[in-house]
């Protein structure tokens, strides 16, 4: 946000407050080649540090935000933050597990570079990894440590994988794709407890009555919009900060983006939804900086996203929920397929495995108009790029 604002021309004062010690940073690489040991700090940052300072954009860092009236912003260590304009990208917070022995040694959650720090040098010595979780968090960090030879067990409480993402077809795939490289995935289970000795987790017990064993568990099990300042401002909140197409909250001076916030469909304006993506946080915070500076640029990007497990690459883009057709191309044994999603026969997402060009043909179409029929898409021997019916 306060990188679009200056983009977008803004020369007014901008302080970025953050609660964790780093610079901002990118968190996708946490439970994916950073957590693998295979990225280093250095390249998780979004900037150089030089970029703040040239930018004028004041960054103070390890000061949580514990207060907030208007026009006045008050840190955890006393600190008083005047401002007169107002954006909240306070992001959300991990779900914790509720269950006894939660609070056991061993026990882990993945939000941000201190998790995977720990859960990174916890992983090396773990045997029995179970992860509490069948998202795209626990699932990428459930990949990262079979591949490091760990045994490993993926517990769902939901009938399938990634439930809320993605279509059964590609849940089932999931599943397969882990157990043949050796996890075991549970599903239609959920955690009961956690035992331990001297205050070590040593097994998980299932609602099934069973017990895995654990010397490690990652609890990926969604997480909790931070609405608490918002709040205090008497914001309206309803599982995320409500905010509109431009980004602007019930206090329409004050704007928000990013996974603290829900907001209408992006394409079709209907509901309100969570988008827990960094794309969904860079292009909200664009409109909320327009917004900022008077402009009205409303939100309606096509949502994309990403998951790399493995070596296979997910890559979405739309939003199929709603959807009441699909088409299956390619082969899920082969690991290369990808998944269109159709409405009242109109083309709304896609969800391709190493599939990079089907999902770009989809992404494009969904951006820019034109449309692939359900028939013409079933035929798999022709790129689908040739079956782009332009625009009416
Ligand atoms: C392990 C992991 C893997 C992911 N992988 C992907 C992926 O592959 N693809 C994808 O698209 N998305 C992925 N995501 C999601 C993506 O990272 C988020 O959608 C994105 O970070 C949201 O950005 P945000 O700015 O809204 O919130 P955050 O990134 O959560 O940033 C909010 C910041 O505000 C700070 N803060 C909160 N409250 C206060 C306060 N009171 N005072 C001061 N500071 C405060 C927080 O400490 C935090 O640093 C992943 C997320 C995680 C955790």
């Amino acid at each position: 946000m306060a990188a679009s604002l200056r983009e977008a021309g803004d020369e007014e004062p901008i302080t970025l407050v953050g609660a964790e010690p780093h610079p901002p940073y990118q968190r996708p690489p946490l439970s994916k080649a950073f957590l693998a040991g295979k990225a280093d700090l250095a390249s998780l940052a979004f900037r150089t540090e030089a970029f703040y300072a040239e930018q004028k954009i004041d960054l103070v860092l390890g000061e949580q935000v514990v207060r907030l009236a208007p026009g006045l912003a008050t840190t955890h260590s006393g600190r008083s933050l005047p401002f007169d304009r107002l954006a909240l990208t306070v992001g959300a917070r991990p779900r914790r597990l509720g269950v006894p022995g939660a609070d056991l040694d061993g026990v882990h959650y993945l939000r941000d570079l201190d998790d995977a720090l720990r859960l990174r040098g916890r992983l090396g010595a773990a045997r029995h990894v179970v992860v509490v979780g069948g998202g795209f968090i626990g699932l990428e960090a459930a990949a990262v440590a079979r591949s490091a030879g760990k045994s490993v067990t993926v517990v769902e409480a939901a009938d399938r994988l990634i439930p809320r993402s993605v279509a059964p077809v590609v849940s089932e795939f999931y599943r397969r794709a882990h157990q043949r490289r050796g996890s075991d995935v549970r599903l239609g289970v959920g955690v009961t407890a956690l035992t331990g000795e001297h205050g070590q987790v040593r097994a998980v017990e299932l609602s099934d009555g069973t017990r895995v064993p654990a010397d490690l568990v990652l609890a990926g099990v969604g997480i909790v919009p931070r609405t608490e300042l918002a709040e205090q401002l008497g914001l309206h909140c309803a599982g995320g900060i409500v905010v509109d197409e431009f980004a602007r909250t019930s206090e329409p001076d004050v704007v928000a983006a990013g996974d603290c916030t829900v907001a209408p469909h992006p394409r079709t304006r209907d509901g309100l939804v969570r988008l827990e993506s960094v794309q969904n946080a860079i292009g909200q915070a664009k409109v909320a900086a327009a917004t900022l500076l008077g402009r009205r640029e409303p939100y309606s990007a096509v949502p994309w996203f990403w998951s790399d497990q493995y070596d296979l690459k997910l890559q979405i883009a739309g939003l199929s929920g709603g959807h009441d057709e699909h088409v299956l191309r390619g082969d899920p044994e082969a690991e290369k397929f990808s998944v269109l999603y159709y409405r009242g026969g109109s083309l709304i997402a896609v969800d391709a495995v190493n599939s990079t060009a089907d999902y770009l043909t989809v992404r494009k179409v969904l951006d820019r108009g034109g449309e692939i029929s359900p028939e013409q898409a079933r035929d798999n021997e022709v790129p689908l790029k040739r079956l782009v019916s332009p625009p009416a």
